[in-house]
């Protein structure tokens, strides 16, 4: 459900989408599909979580595969990523995370802020050492145009409140070949600033701490919105800790149809942003939901 007004914004470079919310902050955003987010302002290009190549890791039968190969679909990210990315924010070490990282980093010579883990991850793929920013939360760092803030997070739990490949790494692991060997290591949230407007990137799981976030107040939250049933009222704790006024959903569609497949629906889950909208309503909060089709950008 998408509320407030789209208009069509001026063709420019200063304006790549459709208008969003009074589309005067200068920051543009535009989803990527999976939990995947390119931010723009000024010119520069800040990534989270990109993950185009949509890994077909369920069989016939719809089992998961654990083993499932890491291939990236380079031409993918060619064609959608063939602007230069500055900075990229990675949430946490799984596959539908990292593994485009290394490819990145390599095209763009992109810096990277991750925990130790990825870090070690990023490294047994070739990433030079020094392009990863090791953080674990409390960071806040200026870009001198933009600033991240890095906040202490948590990976969503599923019907067991456990997950895929939990782990940590205190060294490089042997190269990793299967989307197992990309183990969580730890879970981080982002807060971008830029011009005075703040974006809140919840993105990557569904679960954050929220001591963390609370108070922060950022204009615009992107909340990761599959597999939290098992955390407690987890999607009003979030907005009423930090009662931002544009909601987006995230991490909310299949992950495996590929972005060059007619049949892939042009958004995410309805009820994703369905459950934003009616859980503002709920606890009073005034705020307008945005449901993106996938690769579109919005001026925010
Ligand atoms: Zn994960």
């Amino acid at each position: 459900m998408l509320i407030g007004s789209a208009a069509v914004a001026v063709a420019g470079a200063a304006s790549p989408g459709v208008a969003f919310a009074s589309g005067r902050s200068g920051v543009s955003l535009r989803w990527l599909g999976v939990a995947g987010w390119e931010l723009l302002v000024d010119g520069r290009r800040v990534l989270v979580d990109p993950y185009l190549s949509r890994l077909p890791v369920f069989d016939e039968g719809g089992q998961f595969i654990p083993d499932h190969p890491l291939t990236v679909r380079e031409d993918l990210v060619d064609r959608h990523l063939g602007e230069k990315s500055e900075l990229v924010l990675a949430t946490h070490g799984h596959y539908d995370h990292l593994l485009e990282v290394p490819y990145v980093v390599e095209k763009h010579g992109s810096r990277v802020i991750g925990t130790e883990t990825h870090r070690h991850l990023l490294t047994a793929q070739g990433v030079p050492g020094d392009a990863v920013v090791v953080a674990s939360g409390g960071e806040h760092l200026d870009f001198h145009g933009f600033t991240v803030q890095v906040f202490r997070s948590l990976h969503s739990q599923f019907g067991s409140y456990g997950y895929f490949a939990p782990g940590s790494l205190t060294a490089p692991p042997p190269r990793p070949t299967t989307i197992s060997d990309l183990v969580e290591g730890g879970s981080l949230a982002y807060m971008v600033t830029a011009r005075g407007f703040s974006v809140l990137f919840l993105s990557g799981t569904a679960n954050y701490v929220e001591r963390e976030i609370a108070g922060l107040r950022p204009d615009v939250l992107v909340l990761g919105m599959s597999g939290h049933a098992n955390v407690f009222d987890y999607t009003a704790r979030a907005l009423r800790a930090t009662r931002p006024e544009l909601l987006i959903p995230s991490h909310h569609d299949d992950m495996v149809t590929q972005l060059d497949d007619p049949a892939l629906p042009p958004r995410g889950n309805p009820a994703a942003a369905a459950e934003l909208t009616a859980t503002a309503r709920r606890i009073g909060l005034a705020a307008r939901v945005l449901d993106p089709e996938v690769l579109r950008w919005y001026d925010l």
